[in-house]
């Protein structure tokens, strides 16, 4: 229940962005870092993405959670979505202007 609805806001979000603010999405890109060793695999993060870019990996950390890493970086805008809801806090955001814009 609570992923169908984070699902729904974050793809409002997403329409809402690219709707108001195209120039925004085409000039800023982002990364993010996780920390691996903090991440529990919840999959918060990977639900609250509005363009895909994380995933769980095949990995497990040191206590067997597979963590949250990126599939998809060239997707990233630094939104930051993940990092806001991400309960144990692994995530890091870095944004920057794309100097090829
Ligand atoms: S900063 Fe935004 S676009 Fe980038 S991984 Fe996090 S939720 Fe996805
Ligand atoms: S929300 Fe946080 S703890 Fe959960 S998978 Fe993502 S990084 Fe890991």
């Amino acid at each position: 229940m609570f992923s169908n609805i984070t699902s729904y806001l974050c793809v409002k979000s997403k329409n809402e962005i690219e709707n108001k603010h195209p120039e925004a999405m085409a000039r800023i890109r982002g990364t993010v870092r996780v920390d691996i060793e903090k991440c529990k695999g919840c999959a918060v993060c990977v639900a609250a993405c509005p363009f895909d870019v994380l995933a769980l990996s095949r990995q497990v950390n040191g206590k067997g959670y597979p963590y949250a890493e990126q599939s998809h970086p060239d997707s990233c805008t630094g939104c930051a979505n993940c990092a806001v809801v991400c309960p144990d806090t692994c995530i890091t955001v870095y944004r920057q202007r794309d100097q090829n814009a």
